[in-house]
């Protein structure tokens, strides 16, 4: 089964749709939605309509999907985070608030391969940046693929005794997941890149081939900076996109 993963949307409609674009043209059986829907972009109504229009196999929430439904309040998020939020929250219909307070939390088990969750496998909203994070979360992951978001920086995690494997018939983008072992990969956020490459981010899973893409995609993002501004948003987020940070 080939496995579209986004992660980390942010209300980016240009990103997304680049993405989708993308996508297509590569082909996939299914829609992993990995949390962060909505927040910092200007887009919200749209990018969760065109994401529930795709069927997910799976989708949980994410911190910022959260604070936008009322579940948790703002107290962790920076100030530019915060006002973005509150934002989101007002420019929402009760139905789309509503969605999102009914999104699952992480992590949640897709057949007996994989395991999504937002920030880690013990805690939602954890941030895995390096690899002692990376070996409590693969110890305590119930799948052998684990799929988070939350950092908006891709990366791949295995035991070291079990490599992901290069071999020739791959695409330049693609690699081979370990022979038996674990592997915890980050395919990056379709709406806010932060490892400095202002390309949207996404992931093809091939589970039956083993293989996992990570996809960069070049998108309007002088389009998605001009609805930020337009919408009163704090301009901060309209520049942090042409960075990719
Ligand atoms: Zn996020």
């Amino acid at each position: 089964m080939r496995h579209l993963i986004i992660s980390d949307l942010h209300a980016n409609l240009h990103a997304l749709e680049a993405v989708l674009d993308d996508a297509a043209g590569l082909g996939y059986d299914a829609v992993l939605v990995l949390g962060d829907l909505v927040g910092y972009g200007a887009d919200p109504d749209a990018v969760m309509d065109r994401t529930f229009a795709l069927d997910p196999l799976a989708i949980i929430r994410g911190n910022h999907d959260k604070v936008a439904a009322g579940l948790e309040p703002a107290d962790t998020f920076n100030d530019v985070a915060r006002v973005s939020i509150e934002w989101t929250a007002a420019a929402l219909a009760a139905g789309q608030l509503s969605r999102l307070a009914g999104l699952p939390r992480g992590p949640v088990q897709v057949g007996d391969d994989i395991e999504i969750c937002h920030g880690s496998p013990f805690d939602e909203d954890y941030y895995i940046f390096d690899a002692d994070d990376a070996g409590r979360a693969i110890a305590l992951a119930s799948r052998p693929i684990c799929l988070f978001g939350h950092t908006h920086v891709p990366a791949v995690f295995t035991r070291t005794d079990d490599p992901l494997q290069h071999d020739d018939g791959l695409e330049d983008d693609e690699l081979r997941l370990p022979r038996s072992g674990p592997a915890l990969i980050n395919v990056g956020s379709v709406g806010q890149p932060r490892d400095g490459d202002p390309r949207a981010a996404y992931g093809l899973l091939d589970t039956a081939r083993r293989t996992i893409r990570l996809r960069r995609v070049e998108y309007d993002v002088a389009g998605a900076q001009d609805r930020i501004l337009e919408r009163g948003l704090p301009p901060w987020l309209a520049h942090r996109l042409g960075e990719g940070q």
